[in-house]
């Protein structure tokens, strides 16, 4: 069954937030089943190997946990699946089609790929609303041009977002004035905006109380399904609660791959990462 069909039967029409199913770009493969290929990549920074020889394939629909002590190349593997830093050696392909090594950054924006990064950079000065209203993908984007035109449409779809990132009451309120979590959630809400068909986040919920974390954790496992979700995090409990593979960075390659129990459990893992 093609992953889109998949998704629809996931996510059927009645579902609230049917509409936040990502439009897949028309010039994107994922027939089968793979979102993100990562072959063979190295790059070094003045002769020392931040990613050697790194294998990763991430599947539509799929919430991947990435973590891995400092250093070990899980920023600099994002810079190059987002197009900021260009490999030595090896292929990065987005679907079965879309080589990312060809692309600018903002075509891989364009293509479906966001990126949260760590610290969140929402518009302060402007409220909840605005800010995902300004977020939203132009007819440029992955949106039909004529959606962009239904004024109505477009507010609903804000208010689903805001519903779905949990800050409805919010909405008028200025960004600059939202918690340190609430103002993550905005950052996320404003990437939906824009439709992406992978999410890359970057430490979200370091910093947050225990209970936004909980809440992050619930939106996160929520989005996953219609779209690909890679999330590098430092937090094991976070990790624990919402990984269904993780992927373990080292020495920028790939340690260990499996369940949550099974890299915890690998004895490579427990003598560089874990410390057990
Ligand atoms: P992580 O995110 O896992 O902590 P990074 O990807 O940030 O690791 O870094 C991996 C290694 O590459 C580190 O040793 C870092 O110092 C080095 N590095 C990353 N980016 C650059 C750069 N632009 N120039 C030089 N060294 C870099
Ligand atoms: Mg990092």
């Amino acid at each position: 069954m093609d992953p889109l069909t998949k998704f629809r039967e996931f996510w059927p029409r009645e579902r609230v937030f049917d509409f936040l199913v990502p439009e897949i770009p028309p010039d994107l493969d994922i027939n089968h089943g793979v979102i993100l290929y990562l072959e063979d990549i190295s790059v070094s920074f003045d002769g020392f190997k931040a990613i050697n020889n790194l294998n990763l394939y991430v599947d539509a629909g799929e919430l991947r946990c990435i973590i891995g002590p400092n250093g070990a190349g899980k920023t600099t593997m994002m810079d190059i699946i987002t197009g900021k830093t260009q490999p030595d050696t090896g292929m990065a392909w987005f679907g079965q089609n879309i080589n990312l090594l060809k692309c600018t950054e903002p075509e891989i924006a364009r293509a479906g790929i966001g990126r949260k990064f760590q610290k969140p950079t929402v518009f302060e000065a402007h409220n909840v609303f605005d800010n995902l209203e300004l977020a939203m993908a132009g007819d440029k984007g992955i949106m039909p041009t004529l959606f962009s035109k239904l004024s109505g449409e477009k507010r609903d779809r804000i208010k689903s977002t805001l519903e779905l990132v949990g800050l409805k009451d919010e909405a008028k309120l200025v960004a600059g004035s939202l918690s340190h979590g609430q103002k993550q959630w905005l950052e996320i809400g404003m990437l939906l905006m824009q439709n992406p068909m992978l999410l890359l986040v970057d430490e979200p919920v370091a910093g947050m109380t225990r209970q936004e974390m909980e809440r992050t954790a619930e939106l996160l496992t929520s989005l996953a399904g219609q779209r690909s979700i890679i999330v590098v995090e430092h937090d094991m409990d976070f990790v624990r609660s919402i990984a269904r593979k993780v992927t373990v960075l080292h020495q920028g390659s790939i340690l260990a791959e499996g369940s949550m129990d099974e890299v915890q459990n690998n004895d490579k893992v427990k003598q560089v990462y874990l410390g057990v």
